[in-house]
């Protein structure tokens, strides 16, 4: 059972356990603004895939779908998950982020306390979770699995405290977890209010690209698709109890970020110079705006765990992981119009 899987990474780990794992899958998502229309397609018709739209917050549903489907596992990544939006309105993410998680983790924890002995020892509650709550760094060093949670928005206070309880229902319940924290995520269908596609389709539609701050808060990036086979990876190999780190290693500026998208776009499609059109390059575009309060300065992972534990590494090279992107968003203009 997969929670929140018609969001941006929830729906790449759909599409990787159906077709790549051939796993039998339900989805169980309140499909909030943030779901994404045809992030299923390829898998919605398979007679795998299962799709329930029900609030994880909703205790007697969440419930009554885990006994009707008889999960050999659990994977949580149903959340409020735009930092912007929990300045503005914090109680939607404290509502699905942590009474959220502790609805689940208890439905979870009962359901799996009458498995059989053999199936109980098999189970697995898989939390996803963010880098974020570790909190900011300088300019060296990287966060460890060991690291102190320092979480300094109301997102990633929300979800460090899902975290917490994650962990409590492990050593209080013996309910076999495993938590992730990962880097932030890039790759298609991820929706337009985040950094990558709201820069690409602003710089495509010739308006001004918005850059907190000097543009030099780092951040570490990781393709969605390398996200989700490292989720299915854990859920398979990962040890109960244990917290892994998941990155990518592609340490870049806010404004590298945002100047690379540029350049790709103008290579890909170019502007025509000439007296009629608004700029040479859409390096042009960009402007500096006031910082968002709270901005973390840095984020980095170690994820030396994963690689020494799992042999798992990304594969996604972040140039060729971002042109790729670029071309997705360039390929589905209907898609991001909304039509
Ligand atoms: P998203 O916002 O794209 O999708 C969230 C999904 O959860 C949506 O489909 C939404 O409908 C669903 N949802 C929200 N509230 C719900 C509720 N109460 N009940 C049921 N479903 C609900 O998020 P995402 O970017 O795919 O992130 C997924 C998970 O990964 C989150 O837990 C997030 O904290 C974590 N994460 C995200 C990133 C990132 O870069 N996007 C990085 C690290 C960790």
């Amino acid at each position: 059972m997969v929670t929140g899987g018609a969001g941006f990474i929830g729906s790449a780990v759909c599409r990787h356990l159906v077709q790549v794992s051939k796993q039998q899958v339900l989805n169980l998502d309140k499909l909030t603004y943030a779901a994404v229309p045809g992030s299923l397609c390829g898998v919605e018709d398979h007679p795998l895939y299962r799709f329930e739209q029900a609030d994880v917050c909703d205790q007697e549903k969440t419930a009554s779908l885990l006994e009707d489907f008889q999960p050999d596992a659990v994977m949580h990544l149903a959340a409020e998950s735009h930092v912007d939006r929990s300045i503005d309105g914090p109680a939607a993410f404290m509502q699905t982020n942590i009474m959220g998680t502790y609805t689940v983790l208890e439905c979870a924890r009962s359901y799996w306390e009458n498995l059989p002995a053999g199936r109980r020892a098999a189970f697995r509650f898989l939390h996803v979770s963010t880098d974020e709550v570790y909190g900011s760094l300088g300019r060296t060093g990287a966060f460890k699995e060991t690291s102190a949670y320092n979480p300094r928005s109301p997102y990633s206070a929300s979800k460090a405290a899902g975290d917490h309880l994650v962990m409590a229902w492990h050593h209080t319940y013996g309910l076999p977890v495993i938590v992730t924290n990962s880097s932030n995520n890039y790759g298609p269908y991820q929706h337009p209010e985040k950094l990558i596609p709201r820069m690409i389709i602003s710089a495509l539609l010739g308006k001004n690209l918005p850059v907190y701050g000097n543009g030099k808060n780092v951040r570490d990036w990781i393709h969605v698709d390398d996200h989700a086979e490292a989720l299915v990876r854990l859920l398979e190999t990962g040890t109960p109890g244990e917290t892994y780190n998941i990155g990518a290693g592609n340490e870049r500026t806010n404004l590298e970020v945002v100047e690379t998208i540029c350049q790709m776009l103008d290579e890909l499609r170019p502007l025509f110079g000439g007296a009629g059109s608004i700029c040479q390059s859409r390096l042009e575009l960009i402007r500096f705006v006031k910082d968002r309060p709270g901005h973390d300065f840095r984020y980095a992972l170690d994820t030396s765990k994963i690689a020494s534990e799992l042999h798992w590494r990304a594969r996604k090279k972040w140039n060729e992981g971002l042109r790729d992107t670029v071309c997705w968003y360039l390929e589905h203009e209907p898609w991001w119009r909304g039509n």
